[in-house]
């Protein structure tokens, strides 16, 4: 029953606090993300979500239709079994948000998580089995994408996937799921712009496009690392992140009072040097950061960076990077602002800051992508639908959205006439 199910989430919630400590640590361990920041976001979100659909499935409104001599009940059952693959970036946090709605409409999950980060969905394994779940309910499988990813998404068993990751894993998953016809959620990358209009609160904006590029080290599928910048306060801006991200406190993730850690892997990094010069050999200026701190040449940590960039040909502002790579562009109008920020297969997340009302909502509603927001920047809520548009994905994680992804409606129609059905060939 619903509520057996709402009370079992309740439970690992609670099993979940009382880890939040071993969760950070094993988090910060495994991703190399601030300690406080693990603590802050990783464990206290995971615990979040299982408590937020705890109370969501206490709620669900029940839909029925009343009809003439007719009653229409719409009834949610659940898929079966769901597949649930995750990235590495937000280890537990983006598994619980699946497990979380996936187990209180009924299913049964597999879930696959990156081999880079295996060590939280060990923790919320033991979790779920001391919360007293049935055997069987939350399945956890370890290995690659191509081996064990694979076979998941191909299986004829299952229901539904919800795969949060890479545009190129995401190709495979949507060719691999021919067979077994499961029902996807795509939940991917982006490129997502920030707006900055002359009359921002330049403050705000900064922290917004700082929060959206430095936060987590940039490694954030809603990272807002195409920033546009209204010519009248482009040399203010400029200069404000220059200071702000010159000030960010480098080092070892396990510090209390570290800002940002290393990337996750040596092949970020790489990548992020890689991007960062030839940007700069296209033309794009390079105004702070652009390689490894002095003194943290082991690891693999990279600079909080500002490159200004004349137009969008330059690679730093196609390429998802999942690094510190803030590229700044100049605009004039608010047509050529939306314009820019439109102009990419991606459809995530996007910022807009201005004290105009009228233009804030004029400008929401022009942008290509799944959510806005306006003079703030990577607010998030399991009550808010999120996903994207184009490459971005498809399907929705949380709020009422995600039920739709791990169930199945059944709709029941009920003769409420007081007489019996009529012959369908005589016609009245
Ligand atoms: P990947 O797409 O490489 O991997 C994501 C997950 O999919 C991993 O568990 C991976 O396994 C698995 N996988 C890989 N190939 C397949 C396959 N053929 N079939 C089934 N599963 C597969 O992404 P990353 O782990 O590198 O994560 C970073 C990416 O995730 C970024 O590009 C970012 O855009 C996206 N992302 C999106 C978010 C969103 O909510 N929209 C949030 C966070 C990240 P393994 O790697 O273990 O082999």
């Amino acid at each position: 029953p619903l509520e057996e199910r709402a009370r079992s989430l309740d439970r690992i919630a609670n099993a979940l606090e009382a880890r939040s400590d071993e969760i950070a640590e094993l988090e910060s361990r495994d991703t190399g993300k601030p300690l406080a920041l693990a603590r802050a976001v990783d464990a206290a979100r995971s615990v979040l979500n299982f408590r937020f659909f705890a109370e969501l499935g206490r709620e669900l409104p029940d839909e029925q239709y009343k009809m003439e001599d007719a009653l229409n009940i719409v009834v949610r059952k659940p898929v079966g079994v769901a597949g649930l693959i995750t990235p590495w970036n937000l280890p537990l946090y983006l598994l619980s948000w699946k497990v979380a709605p996936a187990i209180l409409m009924g299913n049964a999950v597999v879930c696959k998580p990156s081999r880079l980060t295996p060590l939280t969905a060990n923790l919320l394994a033991e979790v779920v089995t001391d919360a007293g779940l049935p055997a069987g309910v939350v399945n956890l499988v370890h290995g690659s994408g191509s081996a064990c990813g694979n076979a998941l998404v191909e299986h004829p068993a299952v229901g539904a996937i919800s795969f949060t990751g890479g545009t190129e894993a995401a190709r495979h998953v949507v060719a691999n799921t021919a067979n077994n016809f499961a029902h996807l959620s795509l939940e991917l990358g982006g490129k997502s712009p920030i707006l900055v209009f002359d009359d921002a609160d330049l403050e705000g904006a900064v922290n917004g496009a700082v929060a959206g590029n430095f936060g987590a080290s940039g490694q954030s599928c809603v990272a807002g690392s195409r920033v546009f910048v209204q010519s009248g306060i482009y040399a203010d801006f400029i200069d404000a992140v220059v200071q702000r991200a010159e000030q960010v406190r480098i080092g070892d993730p396990l510090e209390a009072d570290t800002q940002m850690g290393p990337l996750a892997t040596q092949a970020q990094r790489d990548r992020a040097e890689e991007v960062v010069a030839e940007s700069v050999a296209q033309g794009a200026t390079l105004h702070t950061g652009g390689g490894r701190p002095p003194g943290l040449e082991a690891g693999w940590y990279f600079q909080p960076t500002l490159l200004g960039c004349p137009d969008q040909s330059i690679r730093s502002t196609q390429v998802e990077l999942f690094a510190p790579v803030m590229s700044a562009l100049k605009f004039e109008t608010e047509e050529e602002g939306i314009a820019l920020a439109n102009d990419t297969v991606f459809g995530l997340g996007a910022g807009v800051f201005t004290e105009n009302l009228a233009r804030a909502h004029r400008v929401a509603a022009a942008v290509h992508s799944g959510i806005v927001w306006i003079n703030t920047y990577r607010a998030i809520s399991p009550i808010s639908p999120f996903g994207g548009y184009g490459q971005s994905g498809y399907g929705r994680e949380a709020g009422l959205d995600v039920i739709q992804e791990f169930t199945r409606t059944k709709a029941v129609w009920v003769n409420t006439s007081s007489a019996p059905m009529a012959n369908p060939f005589v016609m009245r």
